[in-house]
């Protein structure tokens, strides 16, 4: 490869695979992942975030077959999935990456070919142990047991013997070569625990490795082979190359790889830290810098798993939350090479005395003072006295170690750090008393310095959040006036003293309710039964499908429902009478664009209240990935019109 040009930053999730539901595991390294892009777009370096899906392998064959579909329908539900998952979550990733893009088969295709030229790839026959759940043949040295079979250490599934032939890949010959890239590039794997398993591993000895099947069609076919199935896990790794221009984008390849860090769950650490780089050195490509495994969440101290059934739904708090909640707690609550424990008590806490309590409180407090005794904003600011100094200097000293956590992906560091000076912030109102010098008129001032003071500081620790919680670190940043994004603000522009005298305030709306556990645990068993009945397909009859009031309804009036992005308040004329719906269109439609608009309703749904809003009645729209799409009549009809 031509000399190394690289000047961006690349950063990568796994590829998931498509046989799963998106859960909180995938949620979890995607949204390490997007903090981590976000601080650094702050820091102003060219980003690139890839993620996608692995949609190739006998699961997905299977898992198709199972639901009567073909695996590229199957693949396209779970994107769909994924990526409306993403957007509710803020993940701004830069590419989303499908193994069964053409873009990503032929530059496979064209890596196994130049191994094949180079007599890394040579054909043999395998015969192993290979569990069918995992894809992957057992390693050599996992005992029989007493029937006769071998029982896969991943996932304790009998294991069966497989002897067909295939093509290699000569994972022996680096074994020395890798083992020396390890001892120059110590930080290769993070944590160093893993780092320490990786070698101990590749010490044992490497043996070749079988890249390819026969008994399993959906895959990309060997160059000039296609009897042969290129194995998923080879594959699935080259996206990291393919999905950032590999073959199809040079420009965009030259900027960004290597990769600086490859996420991942600690579970699949031997195929990044050892079969990836052997991939790479062999096709001559340069090695990215780090390949950090973090841990697991665990619920009840166990490992979450489809099998198991206790696999936390992000939507059971992305409903009730929103993002940032979610977000600040995966972060703060463990360092990311840890194991975590979820639990909903554990959440609340967090939510209620982190969240609400010190920064919410913080900013609703001091945004009001402002309004009330500044008619908000700063004409005249006093002199700054010792006590403010002491604020402005505490920032100054706190924000290079956050920069530094956030660069060695300290994120949970960071954030203790930004609430240590969120409770210095509290204290100097608590000292200064703004309350009650607002009293006294010969002290204004002093009264306009304190809030100054407060207000910069609130803005500076806006900007902090923005990695780990942009949607409401941006909203805190506009409370004080502030009208561009905050990603357009670099972090070496950044002053303590940002707020110009004479800027406007805005009023602030509470950015992190408080939700008692008892009210969250209620939800959460309704979200479950009413999610469990999705799943299944139910048929109505003829009688019940009768008893729908289908009608042509007429929206006449349309407004946001306060405090919600996506909920429209309509008032729909159903020939007879009025209604009040709410419907989650608002991401897709303004206000203005439905008035007047004629659409199918159903006008004898059970009403049911929805942001304490009672819906009478239900209008209907199509769902793709999570966006609605409300059906029209192509023809003028009558309001209050049956539909049949
Ligand atoms: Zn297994």
């Amino acid at each position: 490869m031509a000399e190394n040009s690289k000047k961006g930053f690349y950063i990568t999730t796994p590829i998931y695979y498509v046989n799963d539901v998106p859960h909180i595991g995938h949620a979890y390294t995607t949204i390490i992942a997007d903090t981590i892009s976000r601080f650094k777009k702050l820091l102003g370096e060219e980003v690139f975030f890839l993620t996608g899906t692995d949609e190739h392998g006998q699961k997905v064959e299977k898992a198709a077959a199972e639901k009567g579909l073909e695996p590229i329908e199957l693949a396209d539900q779970v994107v769909g999935r994924f990526k409306s998952l993403w957007q509710d979550l803020n993940i701004g990733y830069d590419f989303f990456i499908r193994t069964t893009q053409p873009l990503h088969e032929k530059g496979v295709q064209k890596i196994f070919q130049k191994l094949m030229d180079k007599g890394d790839i040579y054909k043999g026959i395998y015969k192993g142990w290979y569990c069918v759940s995992d894809e992957n043949f057992l390693p050599e040295d996992v005992p029989l047991e007493e029937d006769g079979y071998k029982i896969c250490p991943d996932c304790g599934k009998k294991a069966g013997v497989v002897s067909e032939e295939c093509y290699f890949f000569k994972l022996s010959a680096y074994q020395s070569r890798l083992l020396r890239f390890y001892e120059e590039n110590p930080d290769f794997v993070r944590p160093p625990s893993r780092m320490n398993e990786v070698v101990s591993f590749v010490r044992q000895g490497l043996k070749d490795l079988s890249i390819t099947r026969t008994t399993v069609k959906w895959g990309i076919p060997v160059p000039d082979d296609s009897d042969h199935t290129i194995y998923v896990w080879f594959d699935a790794l080259h996206n990291y190359l393919t999905g950032v221009g590999y073959d199809w984008n040079q420009a965009r390849f030259q900027k960004f790889w290597p990769a600086d860090i490859h996420l991942i769950g600690k579970d699949i650490l031997r195929f990044h830290a050892i079969f990836w780089p052997v991939f790479l050195m062999a096709a001559e490509f340069p090695l990215p810098r780090t390949v950090f495994g973090h841990g697991w969440w665990l619920r009840d101290e166990t490992k979450m798993s489809k099998s198991k059934g206790n696999v936390l739904d992000p939507y059971l708090i992305l409903n009730t939350f929103g993002a940032d909640p979610l977000r600040y707690f995966l972060l703060r609550e463990i360092p990311i090479g840890l194991d975590g424990n979820f639990s909903h008590e554990g959440f609340i806490h967090r939510v209620n005395s982190d969240l609400a309590n010190d920064l919410g409180n913080l900013i609703q407090r001091t945004l009001t003072m402002i309004q009330n005794y500044c008619k908000g904003k700063f004409e005249e600011i006093g002199e700054e006295e010792e006590e403010d100094e002491n604020l402005r200097l505490e920032y100054e000293k706190l924000k290079k170690r956050i920069i530094d956590y956030y660069e060695e992906y300290s994120i949970n560091r960071a954030l203790e750090e930004i609430w240590i000076y969120i409770n210095s912030i509290n204290r100097y109102l608590a000292v200064n008393e703004p309350w009650k010098i607002a009293k006294d008129k010969t002290k204004r001032k002093r009264l306009t310095r304190i809030l100054f003071q407060a207000a910069s500081a609130i803005r500076v620790i806006s900007y902090f959040l923005y990695p780990v919680m942009p949607e409401s670190a941006q909203k805190a940043w506009n409370f004080l006036g502030e009208e561009r994004p905050i990603q357009k603000q670099l972090y070496q522009e950044l002053k303590f003293e940002g707020l110009r005298p004479g800027q406007k305030i805005k009023t602030p709306s509470p950015l992190f309710p408080r939700v008692s556990l008892k009210d969250f645990l209620k939800e959460e068993t309704l979200q479950k039964a009413s999610s469990q009945k999705e799943e299944k397909m139910e048929y109505v009859t003829f009688d019940e499908f009768k008893k729908m009031d289908l009608r042509v309804g007429e929206i006449v009036e349309a407004e946001k429902v306060e405090g919600t992005e996506k909920l429209i308040k309509l008032k729909v004329d159903i020939g007879t009478e009025k209604r009040t719906m709410v419907a989650g269109i608002g991401d897709v439609y303004s206000p203005q664009e439905l008035m007047g608009k004629k659409l199918p309703v159903i006008a004898n749904l059970k009403p049911a209240v929805i942001r304490g809003v009672e819906s009478q009645g239900m209008i209907l729209a199509a769902e793709v990935e999570g966006k609605a799409t409300i059906s029209f009549f192509d023809k003028d009809v009558p309001t209050g019109a049956r539909v049949r």
